[in-house]
C-alpha cells in the first residue's frame, strides 16, 4: 500500500479563503475537493492565514492567524470565549446571516439528495440571546476553588465562564450559586487526571413561564457529604428552586446523566406550560431547549398536519408527549411511542394533567412499534417524527408507507440525516408538500430545526 501523501503538514502556514461552515460552527477549507480544514472563527468568504494545528487522514484543523479580508456578515461580538467554549460558534456572524445561513444549508442538502424544493426563510428569534431553558456544566477544583465553566477543546484544563449568553440569564446565576455552596461545603468534584472524585455537572431547568428551578447535581460517587446543610443552603439561596436531584452517573458507565436519581429536597419534576398546555419534565426527559420558538415550531407543524376531527395520529419519538398533547383536542385519537422509561412516565402524566383522554403512549423502540402498528393494520392519517439526530431508519420509513397516512410531518434537528430520509420517502411514494420551514431554535449555533411535510402520492 502507498503511503497516502496529505495535502498539508502539521504546522503549515497558508493562506486561503473559508468556503462553508460546517454542523458544529467550524469554518471549512477545502484545500482539496476531498481534504477539508476545520477552523473556529472563520466566516464563508473570508481570506484568512491560517496555522494546520492538526493532520488527520481525511481531514485537519487549523487556526486563524491574521482575517486578510473579513465577511462583511462579521459582527464583533465581544465574546471570543464563546468560539474557544464552542457553545456559540456563530456569535461572530450577524443574525440575519445566521438564519440565511441554515435555509442555504437546508436547501443545498436536499439539493445533493437530487431533491428539487423550496425551502422557506428561516423563522427567527427577536432577541436571540439567554434563551435556553436548560444547561449542564462541568465543575472541577482548580487552584483551591470549585471552577465553572468549559474544557478547553482536547485537555482537561476547566475555563471558567458564567456568562453563557444563550441560557436563561438566571440559569447562569443559578449555576454560581450552586457552585459556590459546593465550594463552601467543599464537596470534591471530579477530576478527569484523576479520574475521581465526586460532582461532574450541575444540570439546571428552569420553566420558561412557571419559574420553576430544577438543580440536578450529577456525581460519580454515590452520597454527598454534608447533604443536609447543602440542601438547606440551596433552598435559602435559591428561591425559585422546586426540585432538587442527586444523580448518580459514575463516569465510565454514562456520558452525562443516568437514570438513577434521588430526590434530595421539592418535587421530582418541575412544570412549564406549551401552548397553554401543563408539563411535567423530569431530569431525564427530553423537552425542547428553547421554549420560545418551540411554540412557533408545534404550532406551524400542527397547522401543515392538516388535522381532522376524525384523525388518527401517530406522535413518534414523542418524549414527554408534547406534540400529541397539544393536538389531541382536534383529532380522534393520538398514539405516541418513545424510548425513554421516564419519559413515557412523564407523557402519561402530561396527559391527565391536561385532561386528554384520547392519547396512548407507548414505551418501546418506534422502528419496532411501526412495524408492530403495521402489523395490526394501524391506519392513521397523520405520523409526526420528531428523532435524534441520527434520523430515521429504512424499517421506520417502509412502516410509515405501509400504514399509508394521507401526511407524513417530519420535524428535525438535523438536515442532512433528514435530507438522506427525505429521499427515501419520496423514492416510496410521497412527495414534499410546500416549501420545507426552518425554524432558529438554536441561535448562536449551527444547529438547523425544520419541518417537512410529506403528502401521499399514491
Ligand atoms: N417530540 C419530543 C421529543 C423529541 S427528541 C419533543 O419535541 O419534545 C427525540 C426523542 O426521541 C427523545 O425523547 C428520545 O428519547 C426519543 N428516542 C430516541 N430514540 C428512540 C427510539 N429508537 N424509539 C423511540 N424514541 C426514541
Amino acid at each position: 500500500m502507498p503511503r497516502t501523501i496529505l495535502p498539508v503538514k502539521l504546522h503549515e502556514q497558508l493562506t486561503v479563503t473559508v468556503d462553508d461552515i460546517r454542523i458544529d460552527g467550524m469554518g471549512i477549507v477545502n484545500i482539496t475537493p476531498t481534504y477539508p480544514l476545520y477552523v473556529a472563527d472563520a466566516l464563508p468568504g473570508e481570506k484568512i492565514t491560517i496555522e494546520v494545528t492538526q493532520v488527520d487522514k481525511f481531514s485537519g484543523y487549523a487556526k486563524v492567524l491574521q482575517r486578510l479580508v473579513a465577511s462583511d456578515q462579521r459582527q464583533n461580538s465581544d465574546r471570543q470565549y464563546l468560539i474557544d467554549a464552542g457553545t456559540a460558534p456563530l456569535v461572530n456572524l450577524k443574525y440575519q446571516a445566521q438564519l440565511d445561513l441554515k435555509q442555504t444549508q437546508v436547501q443545498r442538502l436536499f439539493a445533493q439528495r437530487g431533491l428539487d424544493v423550496t425551502v422557506a426563510p428561516t423563522i427567527g428569534m427577536a432577541d436571540p440571546t439567554y434563551y435556553r431553558n436548560k444547561t449542564i456544566v462541568p465543575v472541577k477544583w482548580q487552584n483551591g476553588h470549585l471552577t465553572s465553566g468549559f474544557y478547553r477543546r482536547g485537555t482537561h484544563d476547566l475555563v471558567p465562564m458564567t456568562d453563557y449568553f444563550v441560557n436563561d440569564a438566571k440559569i447562569d446565576q443559578a449555576i454560581v450559586v450552586v457552585r459556590d455552596i459546593l465550594e463552601k461545603y467543599q464537596i470534591s468534584a471530579f477530576d478527569p487526571d484523576r479520574q475521581t472524585g465526586a460532582i461532574r455537572y450541575i444540570m439546571i431547568r428552569r420553566g420558561y413561564y412557571s419559574h420553576e428551578l430544577m438543580v440536578v447535581l450529577v456525581s460519580n460517587d454515590a452520597t454527598i457529604p454534608h447533604e443536609a446543610d447543602v440542601i438547606a443552603a440551596l433552598r435559602a439561596e435559591l428561591p425559585e428552586l422546586k426540585s432538587l436531584i442527586f444523580n448518580f452517573s459514575p463516569k465510565k458507565d454514562f456520558v452525562l446523566l443516568s437514570p438513577n436519581n434521588r430526590t434530595l429536597w421539592g418535587e421530582d419534576a418541575i412544570h412549564d406550560t406549551l401552548l397553554g398546555y401543563q408539563f411535567v419534565i423530569g431530569p431525564n426527559s427530553f423537552y425542547q431547549v428553547n421554549p420560545q420558538t418551540t411554540e412557533v415550531l408545534y404550532d406551524l407543524a400542527a397547522q401543515k398536519a392538516q388535522l381532522q376531527p376524525t384523525d388518527t395520529v401517530i406522535d413518534a419519538y414523542s418524549g414527554i408527549g408534547t406534540i400529541g398533547i397539544t393536538v389531541a383536542n382536534r383529532v380522534k385519537q393520538v398514539l405516541g411511542v418513545e424510548v425513554v422509561p421516564g419519559a413515557v412516565a412523564d407523557a402519561q402524566h402530561n396527559m391527565r394533567l391536561n385532561g386528554i383522554q384520547n392519547a396512548t403512549y407507548l414505551l418501546a423502540d418506534a422502528p419496532e412499534q411501526f412495524k408492530i402498528w403495521e402489523a395490526a393494520q394501524l391506519q392513521p392519517e397523520v405520523v409526526f417524527v420528531d428523532p435524534p439526530r441520527r434520523g430515521l431508519t429504512s424499517e421506520l420509513i417502509q412502516a410509515t408507507v405501509d400504514m399509508g397516512p394521507e401526511r407524513l410531518v417530519y420535524i428535525s434537528c438535523n438536515p442532512v440525516t433528514l435530507a438522506r430520509d427525505a429521499a427515501e420517502i419520496v423514492q416510496k411514494g410521497y412527495q414534499i408538500e410546500g416549501p420545507v420551514q426552518p425554524v432558529d431554535q438554536f441561535p448562536q449555533t449551527s444547529h438547523v430545526e425544520s419541518i417537512t411535510v410529506f403528502k401521499k402520492n399514491f
